[in-house]
C-alpha cells in the first residue's frame, strides 16, 4: 500500500512499467486510500523494486508512506493494471490542479497534432484535478469529465500503459471532449471553438471586459495597457484600490516590467504557477498604473492551462485577470450563475462545457528571504495536507472571519481548504458551508469536534456553535503560532510573535502585537504592545486617521486631539474631532487594542499617507513601501518594560516613539526615513522581548509579518543575536493560516496542554 499524492499523476503506469521491467509479474491498483500493488518475481527484483519505487517515482507525484507485506505466491502470469478498488476510506490525497506541462503545451502549438489549439489538452503529468474531482477514488466517472465519452483514440490512448495519457483522468480531444462558446451579455451564442477564443482575443484588444471560464472558477480579463479599460472594471467590479493580477505572454515580456530573481522564475514556471509578487521596474512598458496603485509590486503570474496559453500567444501583451466576482464574493463556477450575477460587468463570457467541481481561486506567492511564501493557498497547493505529530481526534476548524479557509484533520494529516475568502457576504457564508460539506464527503470525514475563533460574532463562531458536536474555541493569534509551528514541524517551548490586525483576546480586548510563549502546558502572553482605544471600533479598519487619534490620545491625552498641523487631526471635522474625543475620554465605543497592525494605521496616518483606505492593510502597506532601504541604523527606540496588570507580563510602550515620530514629522523629515526608523523600532522591541524571555526558538506569525521588510529584519537581527527564528512558507502569515493553527489546538486543549 502506498499512500500520498499518487493518483492522477502517473503512477500506476510508472508502477507498471518498473515492474515489467524487473519482470514482476501481479498488479496496481487505485484504491480510496493510495494505490495497492502486488508485486512477485525473484527476491533480488522485488526488493530492487521497493527500492526504486520511491526513488524514481513520477515528479508530480508525493510519497507519504510505503507499506510492504509480504505474502504467500499467487503465481500472477503478468503485470496488469486493474480497475479501481472501491472499498477502503477515502483518504488518498487529493492532488491540486496541474499547471500545463511542456509535452502538452508544445502538441499544443503543433499543427500536425491532432490537438493543435485544442484548450483542453492534458496529460498525466499535467492539468485539472482538484477542480474536476466529484470524489474518491480518481478515476473518470468520479470526475465532471463523466459526460464525456472518449473517441477511439483517446481511449487507446487512455488504455495504454505506455502512453503519456495513460489513464489521465481528464482526456480529451477536439473529436470528444469540451469545447469553446462565445456569449454575449445575454448569454446569445457568438462563437464556438476556435473562433470563440479569436473573437475574444479581439474584443480584449478592443478594450471589452471578457469573463473567462477558467480553471477553478470565472476570471475577468481587459488589456493591462488601455488605462479606460482597468478603470472600467474597477468601477464595474466594485473594487477601488486593491491591486488586479496580471497574466503576462512570456517570462521575457514580464523581465521587461519587473525584476526577477532565480527563485522568482522558478515560481512562476512552476507547477503551481501562482501569482508571484514581483518588484516592478521603474521604467517600465505597458502596464498602465490603474492595475496596483501606488503599489511598487505588480502580482504576474503565466499561462497555466491550455486556453490561457492560447489566449496570450493571441494578444502577446500583459492583460489584467482578476477573479470573476462582484466585489469581495467568492469566485463565480457555473456559466449559468456568471450570466447572472457577472452580467453587469463583463462584455463578453468565454465558457466551455466541462463543469467545474468546486471553485479553487489563483493562488498569491511572493519569495522573501530566498524561500517561498504563499500569501493565498488555493490553486496549484490545495487541498495538499501538512502533516502534524502528536495528531488526535479528526478535528473540523472553520478558520477565523477574513480570508477564510477551513481545515479537516485525517489522522495525522491536516487538509487545508483552498482560500474562501472574507465572510462578510450572504455569498461567501454559502461558498464557506458548501467547502465544509465537500471535504467531509471527499474525506468521508466525520469530525468529532469542531475548533473556532474565540470571538463569538465570527460568523464560522457561529457555524461552530450550531454543529452539534464539542466545540473547542482557538485563541485567535495563538492559532497564528501553531499554524506557523505545525507548518515547521516545531514543537514546544517556543516564542510566538503574532502580529496582524485584530483578534479577539483571553482578557475580551483586541489583540494584535501579541508575544506568546507556547509550551507543553498551554499558552503565556508574555508582552504586548501598549494598548490604545479605537475611536468608533471597527471603523478603524478603513480610516486609518482613527487609529492615529487613538494612539495621540494615549500618548498625549486630549490635548493632542487639537494637534491641527498633523494630517491625521486634520482629516475630520471640528464636530467629529468633539465626538471622537468625547468617546475616548469617557472610553465610550472606543474598544482598547494592543493591535501592532492597527499602530502601522496610526503611523502610516501621521505620516501623511492614508486617511481612509478601500482595503485592510492599505496604509500599512503604504508605509511599508515607503520605507528607504538606505536607512539601517537610527531606529527609533520602543522602551520594552514591565507591564501593570501582569507581574510577568511585559509590555512593548510605543509611546516615547510617538513623540520622536511628530518631532521628524514637525521637521519635516521624509517620510521614506521615518517609515525605516519605525520598522528598525519594532525589530528591536522583538528581539528586546526574545532576549528577556529567553527561548531560543521565536516564531513570526500573523498578517503583520507579510510585510516583507518587517520579516527580512526580524529574522536577521533574531538570528545575529543567537536566537532560531522560523516563519511562514506553505501555510499563508494571515488568516488563511488560522485553520491549521485551530486543528492542532482542539488537540493541545482535548490533552489538556491548554492554558
Ligand atoms: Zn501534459
Ligand atoms: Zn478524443
Ligand atoms: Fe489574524
Amino acid at each position: 500500500m502506498i499512500k500520498g499524492a499518487v493518483q492522477g499523476v502517473g503512477f500506476r503506469p510508472f508502477v507498471y512499467r518498473l515492474a515489467t521491467s524487473l519482470q514482476l509479474a501481479g498488479w496496481v491498483s487505485n484504491s480510496p486510500d493510495g494505490v495497492v500493488i502486488e508485486a512477485e518475481g525473484r527476491g533480488t527484483a522485488v526488493r530492487e523494486f521497493l527500492v526504486r519505487l520511491p526513488k524514481e517515482h513520477p515528479p508530480r507525484s508525493f510519497i507519504q508512506s510505503l507499506e510492504p507485506t509480504f505474502l504467500d505466491i499467487v503465481g500472477f502470469a503478468r503485470f496488469d493494471i486493474r480497475p479501481s478498488l472501491e472499498s477502503g476510506s477515502p483518504s488518498a490525497l487529493v492532488l491540486p490542479d496541474i499547471a500545463l506541462c511542456d509535452d502538452c503545451l508544445r502538441e499544443l502549438l503543433d499543427p500536425a497534432d491532432r490537438r493543435y489549439r485544442y484548450p483542453f489538452i492534458n496529460c498525466t503529468n499535467c492539468g485539472p484535478r482538484f477542480s474536476i474531482i466529484e470524489r474518491l477514488p480518481y478515476d473518470r466517472p468520479n470526475t465532471t469529465m463523466k459526460a464525456f465519452e472518449m473517441c477511439g483514440e483517446c481511449r487507446r490512448e487512455y488504455e495504454d500503459p505506455m502512453d503519456r495519457r495513460f489513464h489521465a483522468q481528464p482526456n480529451a480531444c477536439p473529436r470528444c471532449g469540451p469545447h469553446l462558446v462565445l456569449w454575449d451579455g445575454d448569454g446569445r451564442v457568438l462563437d464556438t471553438r476556435d473562433a470563440a477564443l479569436r473573437t475574444s482575443a479581439r474584443a480584449i484588444r478592443d478594450g471589452s471586459i471578457v469573463a473567462i471560464k477558467g480553471l477553478g472558477g470565472f476570471q475577468f480579463v481587459v488589456d493591462a495597457r488601455s488605462g479606460e479599460a482597468v478603470a472600467r472594471l474597477r468601477t464595474r467590479k466594485v473594487r477601488e484600490e486593491k491591486p488586479f493580477a496580471l497574466m503576462y505572454p512570456s517570462l521575457d515580456c514580464i523581465r521587461a516590467d519587473c525584476e526577477v530573481s532565480p527563485l522568482e522564475e522558478r515560481l512562476l514556471l512552476s507547477a503551481e504557477s501562482p501569482i508571484v509578487l514581483l518588484r516592478r521596474r521603474a521604467r517600465r512598458r505597458d502596464v498602465v498604473d490603474e492595475v496596483a496603485p501606488g503599489n511598487p509590486d505588480l502580482g504576474v503570474m503565466l499561462a497555466y492551462t491550455p486556453l490561457h496559453h492560447l489566449l496570450v500567444r493571441e494578444l502577446e501583451f500583459p492583460i489584467v485577470a482578476t477573479s470573476g466576482n462582484l466585489s469581495d464574493e467568492p469566485i463565480c463556477t457555473d456559466e449559468r450563475d456568471a450570466l447572472d450575477r457577472l452580467a453587469g460587468i463583463a462584455d463578453l463570457f468565454l465558457v466551455h462545457d466541462r463543469p467545474i467541481a468546486r471553485h479553487v481561486d489563483d493562488s498569491v506567492a511572493r519569495v522573501v528571504l530566498g524561500r517561498e511564501m504563499v500569501l493565498r493557498r488555493a490553486r496549484g497547493y490545495a487541498p495538499l495536507p501538512v502533516g502534524v505529530a502528536g495528531a488526535g481526534q479528526p478535528v473540523l476548524a472553520v478558520g477565523a472571519h477574513l480570508k477564510n479557509t477551513i481545515a479537516a484533520s485525517v489522522g495525522s494529516q491536516v487538509f487545508l481548504s483552498q482560500h474562501i475568502g472574507d465572510l462578510e457576504t450572504e455569498q461567501a457564508l454559502k461558498a464557506f458551508r458548501q467547502v465544509i460539506d465537500d471535504f467531509s464527503r471527499l474525506y468521508a470525514f466525520t469530525p468529532s469536534v469542531v475548533a473556532c475563533d474565540a470571538h463569538p460574532d465570527y460568523l464560522s463562531s457561529g457555524y461552530a456553535r450550531e454543529c452539534g458536536i464539542p466545540r473547542v474555541e482557538v485563541q485567535h493569534h495563538e492559532a497564528h503560532v501553531l499554524a506557523c509551528m505545525a507548518e515547521n514541524e516545531l514543537k514546544p517551548p517556543l516564542l510566538g510573535v503574532s502580529w496582524d490586525g485584530t483578534g479577539l483576546g483571553t482578557d475580551g480586548t483586541i489583540w494584535g502585537g501579541e508575544f506568546l510563549l507556547v509550551t507543553d502546558r498551554g499558552c503565556e502572553r508574555r508582552a504586548a504592545l501598549r494598548t490604545f482605544a479605537l475611536p468608533g471600533g471597527d471603523r478603524a479598519v478603513k480610516e486609518p486617521r482613527r487609529s492615529a487619534l487613538g494612539a495621540l490620545f494615549e500618548a498625549f491625552g486630549e490635548e493632542a486631539l487639537g494637534w491641527s498641523h498633523l494630517p491625521s487631526v486634520a482629516a475630520f471635522g471640528a464636530s467629529d474631532l468633539k465626538v471622537l474625543g468625547g468617546m475616548l475620554a469617557r472610553g465610550v465605543s472606543a474598544p482598547r487594542t494592543s493591535s501592532a497592525g492597527r499602530l502601522f494605521d496610526a503611523v502610516a496616518s501621521l505620516a501623511g499617507l492614508h486617511q481612509r483606505v478601500r482595503f485592510e492593510g492599505q496604509a500599512a502597506m503604504a508605509l511599508q513601501f515607503a520605507a528607504d532601504a538606505r536607512v539601517e541604523g537610527d531606529a527609533y527606540h520602543i522602551p520594552v518594560g514591565q507591564g501593570l496588570g501582569s507581574a510577568d507580563r511585559l509590555v512593548l510602550d510605543w509611546a516615547p516613539m510617538l513623540r520622536q515620530i511628530l518631532g521628524d514629522i514637525g521637521q519635516g523629515v521624509p517620510v521614506g526615513t521615518i517609515s525605516a526608523r519605525f520598522h528598525g523600532a519594532l525589530v528591536d522591541a522583538i528581539v528586546a522581548v526574545a532576549t528577556r524571555v529567553g527561548h531560543e526558538r521565536v516564531a513570526l506569525t500573523g498578517g503583520c509579518f507579510q510585510n516583507a521588510l518587517l520579516l527580512e529584519r526580524a529574522v536577521g537581527r533574531l538570528r545575529a543575536a543567537g536566537f532560531r527564528p522560523y516563519w511562514h512558507q506553505r501555510i499563508p502569515p494571515n488568516d488563511g493560516g488560522i485553520a491549521l493553527g485551530q486543528v492542532v489546538g482542539a488537540w493541545r486543549a482535548l490533552r489538556g496542554e491548554s492554558a
